[in-house]
């Protein structure tokens, strides 16, 4: 599992050397290519929007206005995120089951694009402040499809969910939510899982999306404005992943969104590809120091300086039933450190909860080496409990190329970090 003399090894031996470990380095110019290849491969069919839970990074943030067209929000506390950073508040739609009055009185007088709305109940409330504001907000229904294909992913729907409104139920809270004065009902949207690395349940997925909206739109007679799909798209984690290939996946998707767009009805339809770990996950490694090495009882530990406090997904408590490691490598020492070995790898916490990776196989681990965790761009440090025992947060470390040159900058947005790279995306 070396990873010797590549040019990613140098640049984590730099980020360590000058800003200190333990950090996340997050990849721009992959991020870049994600989006491109997301948005060639649908042939621009798509516009791009980003989920912002997936890695609320503020330079991450800036940097995402020049590459892809919308944001998904899910609190109060991302709209403001989003705006600090430069967001169009028009450009941003508002997700959320437990969305509270402050946070849709928030989306009201910041003007955002769409309220996804996720219940009948929450419409009505909606309808009410956005009367007091004067105005009518655009709102979007999530939609809880009754069925999800086998082989998906993580799901959430086809059982109870407490996202959207059922398929089942769709109809008669249509009809009340149109019914609302102050809302403008702008389309829909369904995101009923993820992490899905099998194309054909990604485009089984899809068809289901597909032939709800057209079923709903024909229904009420919407000509709808937007058409959200969550994408569902995995990435790979663990050594048996194998990473989706978009290409296939669009070659069939493709054919079905002419389809709908075909449909008078649809016509000036947008369709709208939601998420976020496609585009960030693999463009993030977490870097982590080995403090110590302990040997008990037969078993070569490795202590390090960050753990399941700034990584609970590496720690395999983030929707995962059992711990697998993730693709792991050393980025320090040399190819001839000796024969592989064997070695538990473990936080700093008191806590034996705390585990990295169970046997995981390294040359020669010692105090001192640096640890790289691949696939950790999404739902990393913001997604762990960063504040359980006190240790310092991870710094965050943004490399990118600049006319050329490769950048390296701190834009750690906690403790001390002030989440700002010092330089300022450059536009396109
Ligand atoms: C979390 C979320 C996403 C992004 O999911 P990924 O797995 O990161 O692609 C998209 N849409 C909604 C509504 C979400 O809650």
């Amino acid at each position: 599992m070396s990873n010797k003399g590549s040019a990613l090894r140098d640049v984590l031996l730099t980020v360590a050397r000058d800003f200190g470990t333990p950090c996340y380095v997050y990849f721009m110019d992959q991020v870049r290519e994600r989006v491109e290849r997301a948005r060639l491969a649908f042939g621009n069919r798509f516009r791009i929007s980003y989920a912002v839970k997936s890695n609320p990074n503020p330079f991450i943030l800036r940097r995402m206005m020049a590459l892809v067209d919308l944001l998904d929000v899910s609190s109060a506390g991302e709209v403001l995120r989003a705006l600090e950073t430069g967001w169009d508040p028009a450009k941003l739609s508002f997700t959320g089951p437990g969305k509270t009055e402050a946070e849709l009185q928030t989306a009201v007088d910041v003007g955002v694009g769409e309220v996804i709305v996720e219940s009948v109940d929450e419409a009505q409330l909606l309808n009410r402040i956005a009367g007091r504001a004067g105005g009518r907000q655009g709102v979007i229904v999530r939609i809880a499809p009754s069925r999800v294909p086998r082989g998906f992913g993580l799901n959430m729907s086809g059982k109870p969910t407490q996202f959207g409104i059922d398929e089942e139920e769709v109809d008669s809270a249509v009809r009340a939510i149109r019914s609302l004065s102050h809302l403008r009902l702008c389309g829909f949207h369904i995101y009923s899982g993820t992490q899905c690395l099998n194309p054909a349940a990604i485009v089984e997925n899809y068809e289901i999306f597909i032939e709800i909206f057209r079923r709903v739109c024909h229904e009420h007679e919407v000509r709808a404005e937007k058409l959200i799909f969550g994408s569902g798209i995995g990435i790979p984690y663990y050594e048996s992943d194998t990473a989706v290939d978009l290409t296939a996946i669009a070659g069939q998707t493709n054919r079905l969104l002419d389809e709908l767009k075909s449909d008078a009805m649809l016509s000036d339809t947008e369709l709208v590809l939601e998420t976020g770990r496609y585009l960030v996950g693999e463009a993030g490694v977490y870097v982590s120091r080995v403090i110590r090495r302990k040997h008990s009882r037969g078993v070569d530990i490795c202590i390090c300086d960050g753990g399941m406090n700034h990584h609970l997904g590496a720690a395999g408590h983030l929707g995962s039933l059992i711990q697998r490691n993730y693709q792991m490598f050393k980025i320090t020492g040399e190819d001839d450190d000796g024969p592989e070995q064997v070695y538990n790898l473990v936080g700093p916490l008191c806590t034996t909860i705390d585990t990295l990776g169970r046997q995981v196989k390294f040359r020669g681990l010692e105090a001192g080496d640096l640890i790289g965790i691949r696939s950790s761009g999404a739902y990393g440090a913001t997604a762990s409990p960063i504040h359980f025992i006190s240790h310092a947060p991870p710094k965050e470390i943004i490399v990118e190329t600049v006319r050329g040159n490769l950048l390296i900058e701190d834009g750690s947005q906690f403790g001390s970090g002030r989440g700002e790279a010092t330089r300022e995306p450059q536009s396109q």
